[in-house]
Formats: C-alpha cells, structure tokens, sequence
C-alpha cells in the first residue's frame, strides 16, 4: 500500500513524496481512513511511529476544499487545533504540518509558552487554518482576543497522558468548552489510565481505536 492509495488532494501526495516518505507507516495506514471519513479516533502511539503524518495528512485533507487565499484575517480562522503538552512537540508537529502543507494555501501557525507573545499575536492576527499549541499560552491568547476557537472544525489531543501529568486538564477543559459541539475529535496517548479513559468518554463520539 502506498499513499497515493488513499484519497488525498494531489498536492499532499506531492509534498509527501517531496519530504521523502514512500510507504505509510502502520498507524498511518490505519489512521488515514479514518481520519478522513470523520470520525473520532483513540490512538494508542508514541512518538516515532509516525503519528503526527497518520492524523495531520487526514486533518489537512479535511479542511483543504474551503482553503482560502484572501489576506483578511477573518477569513482565515482557525479551523483544525493540535494541542501538544510542550513547546518541543507543538514545534515539530507545526514542522510536519507546515510541509504537508506548503503546497496548499492552508496556512500553518504554532504558540507555546516561554518566549515573546507579541510575535505570535501577530501571526494569529493575520490568521491561520491549523494552529498547534500549548494549552496555557492558547488561553493566553485567546483571553488577548488574538484569536478564537469558534470556526473550530477538528481538535486533536496529542499526548494526551503527558499534558494531563503535566497539570494541563483545567486548560484542556477550557479550552474544549470554547470549540463548537460535535466536532471531530482525535486523541493519541501512549499509556491509558483511568484519567485518560475519563477524559476520552467526555471528548470523542463513538472513537475507533487505533493501536499499533
Ligand atoms: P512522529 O512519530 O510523527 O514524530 O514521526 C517520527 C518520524 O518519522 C518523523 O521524523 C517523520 O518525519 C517520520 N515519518 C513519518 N511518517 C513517515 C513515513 N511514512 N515514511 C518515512 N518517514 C516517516
């Protein structure tokens, strides 16, 4: 199986090839499909599997047919969220999803804590379609008015089991109170305990479970 076996916009398919990959990992090939037909997804992966390409070429694919190339920030919204727990993941996962992406219109943006905000305020002032964050600086932002969750259309939890163990649930929970109901919702752990069990029947419709 190879990617071009799923159904992906041309332009995705060119900018994998273009970072090199050839055949899809495990969790992607089971992620990818369903991913794409909209459901909810339990993944149960670690970082190195390929991971972020299983949910990040499907949430792309998602929000490309409403991509638009106006400078107005309003029609710009963030429309896909990946809350990752540390500065370090939300840039590498902003990394991948920027290339995925760079021959789309769809434009890619991260915020984390502990550098300058005003940067970033300005990058979300100027709008972009899929935001990586850290939950604490979000907020930040978000009680700024440097941006807002309301065009939300796709949320993924990535590692889960670490921003809870880092203190980050009330953020989550704010956070997710702020994206319109019923939206597709994905959410990858490497380790399953009651808290994250918790957390999933609250957050997903129905998930597929995905491990690997
Ligand atoms: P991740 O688990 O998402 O952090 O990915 C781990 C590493 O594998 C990253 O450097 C990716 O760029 C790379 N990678 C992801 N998918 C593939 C693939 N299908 N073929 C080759 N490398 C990949």
């Amino acid at each position: 199986q190879d990617f071009s076996s799923f159904q992906l916009d041309p332009r995705i398919l060119a900018a994998i090839s273009e970072v090199g990959y050839v055949k899809p990992t495990p969790i992607q090939q089971k992620a990818i499909p369903v991913v794409l037909a909209g459901q909810d997804v339990m993944g149960a992966a670690q970082t190195g599997t390929g991971k972020t390409a299983g949910y990040g070429l499907p949430l792309l694919q998602r929000i490309l047919p409403h991509e638009n190339s106006s400078a107005s920030p309003a029609r710009h919204p963030v429309r896909a969220l990946i809350l990752a727990p540390t500065r370090e993941l939300a840039d590498q996962v902003n990394e991948n999803l920027k290339a995925y992406a760079s021959k789309t219109r769809l434009r890619v943006g991260v915020v984390f804590g502990g550098v300058d905000i005003r940067p970033q305020s300005e990058m979300l002032r100027r709008g972009v379609e899929v935001l990586t964050a850290t939950p604490g600086r979000l907020l930040d932002h978000i009680e700024q008015k440097a941006t807002n969750l309301s065009q939300v259309e796709i949320v993924v939890l990535d590692e889960a089991d670490r921003m809870l163990d880092m203190g980050f649930l009330p953020d989550i929970s704010r956070i997710l109170q702020l994206i319109p109901k019923g939206v597709q919702s994905l959410m990858f752990s490497a380790t399953f305990s009651p808290e994250i069990k918790k957390l999933a029947r609250q957050f997903l419709k129905t998930p597929i479970l995905i491990e690997v």
